[in-house]
């Protein structure tokens, strides 16, 4: 019976990380938006990602056309950061959590964005982040391929907190979903006092990649 439990820990496991993945979409529908666009500002958003993630830093926002510029912050797939673009799950802007590809730091937008830097990217990564509920330091390793490294894996989570809409935020994203997906040390898991979902950072490092694998896609993809 126990290889039965184990089945049933892993099929609960799956189910989990699938409605988390339907759950992200339904909220934030970033892949269809992006793969519905004209091919000139699907080029635009390409280019955008391919600059990320080889300089690990942004374009200007005036380096888009206004036309493609329009069209990607229509849907909110990237963001005017202080006249620079964001670019889910890169942001031009500080936010607590950091990835470091090679000798060069970006920062994630949040915690699922930064679990798939890696596999956006195709570079290893270190995430350095620290807890949202106490601030212990929370430190890991991602493979070129988006699979974790063992170091702190079981030290650290994710947690899913309900949306708190904050006095001076804009409606994108980055200002209401994604403060609210962050990590978290394995004491706070442990105390129960947060509400929301909570994930095993193996679980949402599957749900980073599901989330954002589009774009190692669009990246491979022949364009002319
Ligand atoms: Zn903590």
């Amino acid at each position: 019976m126990i290889r039965h439990q184990g089945d049933e820990d892993r099929l609960h496991s799956r189910q989990s990380v699938e409605a988390a993945v339907a759950r992200l979409r339904d909220r934030f529908p970033l892949e269809r938006s992006v793969m519905a666009l004209p091919s000139d500002a699907l080029a635009a958003y390409r280019r955008l990602i391919n600059h990320w993630c080889d300089t690990a830093g942004p374009l200007a926002t005036d380096a888009l056309g206004s036309e493609n510029l329009h069209a990607l912050l229509a849907i909110d797939a990237v963001v005017d950061q202080s006249g620079q673009l964001g670019c889910y799950p890169f942001s031009a802007l500080p936010t607590g959590i950091q990835v470091q590809l090679g000798n060069r730091s970006v920062h994630a937008m949040c915690a699922i964005d930064a679990l798939a830097v890696s596999r956006v990217s195709g570079q290893a990564s270190q995430i350095a982040a620290s807890c949202a509920l106490c601030d212990t330091q929370l430190a890991l390793g991602m493979q070129a391929n988006g699979g974790l490294r063992e170091t702190m894996v079981y030290e650290t989570a994710v947690i899913w907190a309900d949306e708190t809409q904050a006095c001076c935020s804009t409606n994108a994203c980055c200002d209401t979903l994604c403060p609210s997906i962050r990590f978290i040390c394995r004491s706070c898991t442990e105390s129960g006092s947060q509400g929301g979902e909570v994930y095993t950072v193996a679980q949402a490092a599957v749900i980073a990649n599901a989330f954002f694998g589009f774009q190692a896609r669009l990246r491979n993809l022949e364009m002319g």
